[in-house]
């Protein structure tokens, strides 16, 4: 098989490589494509575009593959993968980075990083910039410097019609626009321009963990600790057991057992000063809180969700942390069947919340966290798992019902319908984005993802 104007590598059953290229984080998700585009730059994508087009094929676009959908991969159609292109160019007199659009944060981190600055990621750094970005991006700097799509300066787009544009404040705004929140939905996205800001290298970091009885009494402080952090303060909870990574005592491994990450985006001796209440509450079972390098830092949680492992996942925002919330999450975080499942829930705010509302199509600007309870087991495990830990998930997005307010897209799973992607949206932005859509994928051609319907 050939495509007219193309030089990467396209991978079909027959080749070697086949298996490799079609999985996805996710090791829930086994779909045959017929054909993986492997591209090399712009012009490969363009090709790749069109020949999609001509030939009427589904098409599924790759960036970081960690999607927990897995809507990088489809069945009999086409994968558009952008797996190499990861190139990340930075101009630190203009404070600025170029990302190949197949790059993963840790790539983003490391060369932004050799010159002491970043911009918001997300916290696992094998996590693909491009989806990330495109569905808003939250991560530990947000609440000092925006999301990632606050950051985002310009993109350069292949188009349904496999042309090659670029959209900023100037050009093309409707489209870029809709880029910042609005997900895989307008065009592939080759490169993506950043706006950095000085970090660390060296920031106080890490997660404190205490025994899971302690919960509610974590929770209720942690409501009027966050209330008053600065912006430089972002935390991350994480509700499930202690994961058995190596900086860990050995004998708190796999138990029950709440975390408070944190990562304060300012000088250290700020950071010290900004974490120094919630290190005395109670009675840690670890505290790891440190100065350290960021980049490190934001790989630090990589282990605990490898690619492979399989993965279900239901998610909710919440306007606040009332008693009744605290309650429910007690009661349903620590009765799932897997040690290896848990729940994360980031504290939002600060600059995310500043930003004007019309300014982007990321739609959770009011929330106070963003929740996600991921169901995990292995790939040996039998069926009986799957169904213990996707049925724990779903009970415990049940009980929190009532108390839900949006959801974020990026978080969504493949159960979850077009009714929740207009939840993630609202009408209000949900119709705008039809529009753009209707403007730049009439056909809509790129449906394989968290779908915006032409209108
Ligand atoms: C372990 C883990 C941790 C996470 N942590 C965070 C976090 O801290 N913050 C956060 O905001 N999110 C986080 N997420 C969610 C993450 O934002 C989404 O999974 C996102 O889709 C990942 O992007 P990707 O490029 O790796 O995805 P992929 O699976 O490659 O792509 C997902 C979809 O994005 C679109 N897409 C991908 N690449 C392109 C492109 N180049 N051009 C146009 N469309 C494209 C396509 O529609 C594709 O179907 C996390 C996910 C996981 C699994």
């Amino acid at each position: 098989m050939e495509i007219d104007g193309f030089r990467g590598q396209l991978i079909t059953a027959d080749h070697a490589d086949y298996d490799t290229a079609r999985a996805v984080w996710n090791g829930a998700v086994d779909r045959r494509p017929r054909l993986i585009a492997r591209c090399g730059g712009t012009a490969d994508v363009a090709a790749a575009v069109r020949f999609a087009r001509d030939h009427d094929l589904e098409i599924a676009v790759r960036g970081g593959g960690h999607n927990v959908a897995g809507t990088a991969v489809c069945d009999d159609g086409i994968g558009i993968d952008l797996s190499g292109m990861r190139a990340v160019w930075v101009d630190p007199a203009g404070r600025t980075a170029r990302v190949q659009g197949g790059a993963l944060w840790g790539d983003v981190d490391h060369e932004t990083q050799a010159h002491g600055l970043a911009t918001t990621g997300g916290i696992v750094s094998h996590t693909g910039v491009a989806g990330l970005t495109l569905g808003g991006g939250i991560g530990f700097l947000m609440r000092r410097h925006g999301l990632a799509v606050d950051n985002l300066l310009a993109a350069e787009v292949v188009t349904a019609e496999g042309s090659i544009v670029r959209a900023s404040a100037d050009e093309h705004p409707d489209l870029f626009w809709a880029l910042r929140g609005g997900g895989g939905n307008f065009g592939v996205v080759t490169t993506f321009q950043f706006t950095l800001h000085p970090v660390g290298p060296s920031v106080m970091a890490g997660p404190v963990f205490w025994a899971a009885d302690d919960t509610t009494d974590v929770l209720r402080f942690y409501r009027d600790f966050v209330s008053e952090a600065p912006d430089e303060l972002g935390t991350v909870i994480r509700l499930g057991t202690v994961p058995p990574l190596t900086v860990i005592p050995e004998d708190l491994h796999w138990r029950p057992a709440i975390a408070v990450a944190c990562c304060h985006a300012g000088a250290v001796e700020d950071g010290e000063r900004a974490v120094r209440a919630l290190r005395r509450l109670g009675t840690p079972l670890v505290d790891l809180l440190a100065p350290s390098p960021y980049a490190a830092f934001q790989g630090a949680l990589n282990d605990t969700v490898p690619h492979g492992w399989h993965y279900y996942w239901k998610a909710t925002n919440l306007a606040g942390l009332t008693d009744d919330v605290i309650a429910v999450i007690a009661d349903h975080a620590y009765t799932a069947g897997s040690p290896r499942s848990y729940a994360a829930m980031f504290h939002m705010g600060g600059v995310v919340a500043r930003v004007p509302h019309e300014a982007t199509a990321y739609a959770g600007r009011d929330v106070a966290h963003t929740m996600s309870i991921d169901g995990v087991w292995l790939p040996d495990e039998s069926g009986e798992h799957a169904a213990a830990e996707t049925a724990w998930a779903r009970r415990f997005l049940q009980a929190l019902q009532p108390h839900r307010a949006g959801v974020y897209v990026n978080f969504l799973d493949s159960d979850d319908d077009t009714s929740r992607v207009r939840e993630a949206y609202g009408d209000h932005i949900y119709r705008r984005l039809a529009e753009v859509k209707a403007k730049y994928d009439p056909d809509n051609a790129f449906h394989h993802n968290k779908n915006i319907r032409p209108g």
